[in-house]
């Protein structure tokens, strides 16, 4: 078969591999950590720095596709791809990477962030306060993810208590969102506009980080799931995207202007759709494989009544057998060697058959 090149290591791109063998194709994974998750599950590994151009140079020529399994691959080193196919975009990379380019992008097509403005300094930041009010959030405008680089705003003692250093990068201030729930909305775009959804997941998250993903959602997020989609179907047209979409959002009620407040999106295969492996009649890492190899995509139904899906973060769990004497529970392992707080180890998903 053809080979799909996976630009980053981790579990996301070892889940695309594990979808990509059973339909036949081999995997190249280009990243720069020593070790890749990834790696382990694919025939091919490029270990080398975002920067190194030749290297970059000799993996493309390797791939008849080559996609990403997070944002915060750098843009500018991806000219070395030369004219291979990169799926979805560098569009959507340079849109999502960035805080403020995504928050304006998605702004512009008629959906809803948190007031939000810019932040430099701590002139900047006091001025936002000012404008926007507390609570807040200040975010780095990139490479967060989890919940790092992030700052609650409660009062403007916490503003002054931030060290200089936090200002070195350039920021994001958000209102903060005082929503009824969260949910994601995660879509497949084909080459020829076809769009899919999936059941939009409630999710839960403990420390900034997804502890649990419910479908189908509860009741107050049902009902702002059209706004939210026709939102993420605007995005993914408007990108000329293929593969899978995910926009996340607050799902608020009426004394805080309801409706779907438009939280981030990821250009990407997302955590909070790990239950669509069993609780999908396709999965969104098939149908990612499926678009950007061109092949038709598949149901994205439920195939249960309903699922949970149970991030392993840190070393939350090591009773597997305990765990699985629930015959309704798959356990995905991602076998990273150490766990650390906060590191995403593997998941749990539990379909509800009745
Ligand atoms: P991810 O791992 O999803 O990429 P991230 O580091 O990009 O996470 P966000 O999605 O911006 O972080 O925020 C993480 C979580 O923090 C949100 O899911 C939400 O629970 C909370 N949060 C972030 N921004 C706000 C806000 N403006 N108002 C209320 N809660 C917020
Ligand atoms: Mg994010
Ligand atoms: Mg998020």
């Amino acid at each position: 078969g053809e080979t799909i090149g996976i630009l980053g290591g981790g579990q996301l791109g070892r889940m695309l591999a594990m979808a990509a063998a059973q339909l036949g194709y081999r995997c190249h994974v280009f990243a720069p950590e020593a070790d890749s998750i990834a790696a382990d599950v694919c025939a091919a590994f490029t270990r080398a720095e975002w920067s190194d151009a030749e290297a970059l140079a000799r993996f493309a020529a390797d791939c008849a596709v080559i996609t990403y399994e997070f944002e915060n691959v750098p843009v500018a080193p991806l000219g070395a791809l030369g004219d291979a196919l990169l799926l979805p975009g560098a569009n959507a990379l340079e849109v999502a990477q960035d805080r403020l380019s995504e928050k304006a992008f998605v702004s512009e097509l008629g959906g809803r962030p948190a007031p939000f403005a810019p932040v430099d300094s701590r002139a900047d930041l006091l001025a936002a306060m000012a404008r926007i009010g507390t609570p807040g959030v200040l975010k780095t405008r990139r490479d967060g993810y989890d919940g790092k680089g992030q700052w609650r705003i409660m009062t403007p003692a916490d503003a002054e208590a931030l060290g200089d250093q936090v200002f070195a990068r350039p920021l994001v201030y958000e209102g903060f969102v005082h929503f009824d729930a969260e949910f994601s909305v995660i879509l497949c775009r084909a080459a020829n506009g076809d769009v899919r959804f999936w059941d939009s997941p409630e999710n839960r998250h403990d420390g900034g980080i997804l502890a649990r993903s419910t479908v189908p959602a509860g009741r107050k997020v049902a009902g702002q799931v059209g706004q939210a989609r026709q939102l993420a179907r605007a995005v993914a047209d408007r990108l000329g995207y293929v593969g899978v979409l995910t926009c996340e959002f607050f799902a608020t009620s009426a004394s805080d202007g309801g409706g779907p407040v438009f939280n981030e999106m990821a250009p990407r295969v997302h955590n909070s759709g790990h239950w669509t492996i069993e609780g999908a009649i396709t999965s969104q890492f098939e149908n990612h494989v499926r678009a950007i190899c061109g092949l038709p995509l598949g149901e994205t139904r439920l195939a249960a009544k309903g699922v949970v899906m149970d991030n392993l973060i840190g070393d939350a769990a090591h009773d597997w057998a305990a765990i699985l004497s629930d015959p309704t529970n798959h356990l995905h392992l991602y076998g990273k060697a150490a766990a650390r707080p906060g590191r995403k180890m593997g998941h749990v998903t539990r379909l509800i058959l009745e």
